[in-house]
């Protein structure tokens, strides 16, 4: 039936819905395409947002997947600021704001995540901000000049990298986390201690194990109360605290919807007519055995490719070890699997050293790693993951070992 469709229908215009349009070209699909996104930019990566745009190191316009006129070049209705408000499943179709529907035969949703919001009595004054979209990223960089305290409340990724530019740009820099060290959610401590040390050696106040209660305005400025009864001033705030999916529209729609899109390794939804890729799916990982909902800049390009192909009339489905990576000032951390948990820890070097890496382990099994300024052990970590065999870890944790050849070897 897929390789029959005669109109496929993209909902959401970020990282994953732009990688899909130009895949179902690539993959020699011939009927319509639409494209239809809210935001006012063609398809773009987010990861510059918080690093070279916010700094003011790039133009917009390198965030861009493929220039405007990609889109028409390969016949592909690309609709900008236009926003998807129910779908149709019985008649397949999508509303849209503007009162049109749009039909489909095949529909795609790729309406990814967007920032939590601060949950707290004062959060709403226009000082706290947030980081997800291209106006954000230029918002945030222009409260950035002359020097201004900013406190950034909580220390995930977005938050650190935000933290790590303001610095650089001279603001006076405060992290607010209530976990005991950063990068809690998806790091072992020894990571996040070694984060928070890198943050303080470069002038970055970060306070851990701190609860905010509520946000005051003070004149031009905010305080913000902490629940162990201080007070911190601040010109900006940015609030890093996590993404949630936008499973409005599925939802609404009746589709299997559990803090993200449900779909399959090939990215159908349960409905035979209607897939996911990106941010927005709760997808199943053939590696891991189980369902997972990630936000990260592989999973936005390879599932969308993946997916695309499937409904292009393909059949490899999307299996592949998540990966992740940020930087911060001179640090490169990349992350690869998705632990529920760390469990035991096999070193190659340690936080001492300018360049290290550490696997997470399952009985005797790698199911993650970290590589910090080592992204040349990324490549056979990953392998290692994906094997889903015991390895020696006398062998794993001796540095004179190559992790290709345990790779090989296991
Ligand atoms: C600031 C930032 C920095 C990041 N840095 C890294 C990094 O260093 N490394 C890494 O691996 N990952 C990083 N990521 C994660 C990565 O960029 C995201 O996982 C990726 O952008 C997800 O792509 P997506 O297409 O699924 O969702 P998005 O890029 O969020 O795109 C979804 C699009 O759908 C639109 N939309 C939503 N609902 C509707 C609707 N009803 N109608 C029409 N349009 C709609 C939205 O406006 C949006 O444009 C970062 C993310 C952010 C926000």
């Amino acid at each position: 039936m897929n390789g029959t469709a005669r109109h496929i229908l993209i909902v959401g215009a970020g990282h994953a819905g732009g990688v899909a349009a130009a895949t179902l070209r690539q993959a020699g699909f011939a009927g319509a395409v639409t494209l239809i996104g809210s935001e006012p930019y063609p398809p773009h990566e987010r990861p510059p947002l918080s690093k070279e745009l916010l700094a003011g190191a790039i133009p917009v316009e390198k965030t861009f997947l493929k220039p405007l006129a990609f889109y028409a070049e390969n016949g592909i209705a690309f609709r900008p600021g236009e926003t998807a408000t129910a779908i149709d499943r019985a008649a397949r179709r999508v509303e849209l704001a503007n009162g049109e529907t749009v039909p489909y035969d095949l529909l795609l949703l790729t309406t990814g995540a967007r920032a939590r919001r601060l949950a707290l009595p004062g959060a709403d004054d226009r000082r706290v901000v947030y980081l997800r979209d291209i106006r954000d990223s230029l918002a945030l960089r222009e409260r950035l000049t002359g020097g201004p305290r900013i406190v950034v409340v909580g220390a995930g990724f977005i938050g650190l990298e935000a933290a790590a530019v303001a610095r650089k740009r001279g603001a006076a820099v405060t992290v607010v986390e209530v976990q005991p060290a950063p990068l809690q959610r998806v790091c072992p401590t020894e990571i996040g201690d070694f984060m928070a040390a890198l943050h303080r050696r470069n002038g970055v106040e970060l306070r851990t194990g701190v609860a905010l209660t509520a946000i005051e305005p003070d004149g031009d400025a905010v305080v913000l109360r902490t629940a162990d009864g201080n007070a911190i001033a601040a010109d900006v705030v940015l609030a890093g605290i996590g993404a949630q999916p936008n499973i409005e529209l599925a939802q609404a729609a009746g589709l299997a919807v559990e803090d993200g899109v449900v779909t399959d390794e090939f990215g159908r939804t349960n409905d035979p007519h209607v897939f996911a890729a990106g941010d927005v799916t709760r997808h199943y990982n053939p590696l891991l055995g189980r369902k997972l909902r990630l936000e990260a800049w592989q999973n936005a390009q390879n599932q969308a490719i993946a997916v695309a192909k499937v409904m292009a009339g393909g059949d490899q489905p999307y299996a592949e070890v998540p990966w992740f990576w940020t930087d911060q000032y001179d640090v490169n951390l990349q992350i690869a699997g998705a632990p529920e948990r760390w469990g035991t820890l096999v070193w190659r070097g340690g936080t001492g050293d300018k360049a290290f890496t550490v696997f997470g382990i399952e009985d005797g099994r790698p199911v993650a790693a970290i590589t910090m300024n080592n992204g040349r052990d990324m490549r056979p970590a990953r392998e290692l993951i994906a094997r889903r065999r015991t390895v020696d870890l006398a062998r794993l944790a001796d540095p004179k070992v190559k992790l290709q050849d345990l790779a090989r070897e296991s």
